[in-house]
């Protein structure tokens, strides 16, 4: 049997997050009643005339910035022509021989080093309305609140040759395009979605096998698992002799397998051609200009800064920058306080706090500048990494000021040398044992004398004289 390698090549829809619809001035939002969110041209009307929202224009080309794209400064609209219930005018408004963006690529790194993965092209679309397959009544419906929703879909190159570059492509690009805040990154309503044309070929080979394309993955578990089963699934028919039939499938996540839906069409069958209600889309120099010079600093580079800054590893970086709410955050207190520690605060407490309120960062209870602070006030010695530790859930909770918190809790830490010396000797009497196997070489037990120490003094002395008096009076 030879040795496959695979094939993948991605096109993500990405729902733009305008204020109104891509050609109406249809509210662009989720969850109205059926149907209520919709005028003639979502409902494809005849004599309707869809106008195109510069807003719209506006996020798309963004995207092509950010992903490197050339910009074509003038872009045409196309029908593409199709019968479905849930698309009332017979076509969707796509983009086909002038697509807004073109010749783009990424860099990611899936662990075996940076790759880039080019990017063929970005277009804008809008989306189509819901069918809605009752099994209580026995009834189709269809929901028109979606049509003309704005979308950009962005169509890679076939240069992936694994699962696991595929989810990094896709991390890549979620937190590209929820950094440009032109998508609210909302994975449930289907606001970043991916297909996955999937093929696979003899190790070596030069020429592109048969592509099945995996429809409307929505997560990045499950469209690394959908991957994973569709390269094992054609392996098998292509060493049982068979070949690969060019058609789309669809992952089922319950089963974790891929099932054939339909054969693929192809461009021709869409009947391609300019859309005469349109004008093609142009963008000037000075627009252009001005939408490049507002570009914010994308995660890549903020890695790289975040890493100079804290010398974290890689993995541990990512967590920082992985939403620019996350990055800012972090960003702002770091620019207060220790970068490092603070992120060690983030990564730790924050993050499992966070996680088990399931509250986003942005409606943390703490804010970075109170983070700062309680970084700085264990720098500065007023309370040990303990205490911190041990107040910082009240601390989000509580949406207190640390040093405040601290001194109303009468938590700061006993720097007092009389205090300690007497905890210290207390300690040393109530356990002669220890002493005696201390001195006979078992320095390890200072920690032990450490912790009843602290325990005395209820976590509050401070650790470096403690440990310093005890070494003097053991004899260490
Ligand atoms: P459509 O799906 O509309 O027919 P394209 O033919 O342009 O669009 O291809 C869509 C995607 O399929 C692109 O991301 C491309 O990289 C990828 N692709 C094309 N051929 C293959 C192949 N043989 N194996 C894997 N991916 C492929
Ligand atoms: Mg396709
Ligand atoms: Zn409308």
């Amino acid at each position: 049997m030879p040795e496959y390698e695979a094939v993948i090549g991605l096109e993500v829809h990405v729902q733009l997050s305008t204020k109104s619809k891509l050609f109406c001035s249809c509210p662009n939002t989720f969850g109205q009643p059926p149907n209520t969110n919709t005028c003639e041209v979502c409902a494809g009307m005849p004599g309707a005339l869809p106008r195109v929202n510069a807003e719209a224009v506006h996020y798309a080309a963004l995207v092509g910035l950010a992903t490197n794209c050339t910009i074509n400064q003038s872009s045409v609209f196309a029908r593409k022509n199709y019968f479905y219930p849930d698309l009332p005018s017979g076509y969707q408004i796509s983009q086909f021989d002038l697509p807004i963006c073109e010749h783009g690529w990424l860099e990611i790194d899936a662990g075996q080093g940076p790759k880039k993965i080019g990017i063929t092209r970005i277009h804008m679309e809008n989306d189509a309305g819901k069918n809605i397959h009752s099994q209580a009544d026995n009834r189709s419906y269809c929901d028109l609140n979606r049509a003309g929703t704005p979308l950009v879909e962005i169509v890679s190159e076939p240069d992936m040759r694994s699962s696991a570059e595929v989810v990094a492509y896709l991390k890549s690009l979620y937190s590209i395009v929820t950094y440009l805040g032109v998508c609210d990154g909302n994975m449930e309503e289907g606001n970043f979605r991916c297909d996955a044309n999937v093929s696979i070929r003899p190790r070596g080979q030069k020429e592109l096998g048969t592509r099945t394309e995996l429809k409307n993955v929505n997560s990045f578990r499950n469209v690394a698992r959908a991957i994973d089963y569709e390269i094992a699934r054609q392996s098998d028919i292509l060493d049982d002799g068979g070949s690969i039939r060019q058609e789309t499938r669809l992952y089922d996540a319950d089963k974790n397998v891929t099932a054939g839906m339909r054969g693929k069409e192809e461009a021709h069958d869409y009947r391609y051609f300019p859309d005469p209600d349109q004008l093609p889309v142009v963008i000037s120099d000075e627009t252009l200009a001005a939408w490049k010079a507002e570009l914010p600093e994308l995660p890549a580079a903020r890695l790289k800064r975040f890493l100079e800054m804290t010398k974290l590893p890689v993995e541990e970086g990512e967590v920082l920058v992985e939403s620019r709410a996350m990055a800012d955050f972090f960003e702002e207190a770091a620019r207060k306080a220790n970068p490092r520690k603070v992120a060690n605060y983030i990564l730790g407490p924050l993050l499992r706090e966070l996680k088990a309120s399931g509250k986003p960062v942005a409606e943390c209870g703490l804010s970075p500048a109170a983070l700062a602070e309680l970084v700085n006030i264990v720098d500065g010695g007023l309370i040990s990494a303990k205490i911190a530790n041990d107040i910082f859930p009240d601390l989000m909770k509580e949406g207190a000021m640390p040093k405040a918190y601290v001194e109303a809790k009468g938590l700061a830490q006993v720097s007092d040398t009389g205090v300690i010396d007497q905890a210290v000797d207390k300690v040393i009497a109530a356990n002669p044992a220890e002493v005696e196997a201390y001195k006979g070489g078992k320095t390890k037990l200072l920690s032990f004398f450490m912790g009843q120490v602290m325990r005395e003094t209820k976590g509050k002395a401070n650790p470096g004289m403690v440990s310093g008096l005890l070494k003097k009076k053991l004899g260490g």
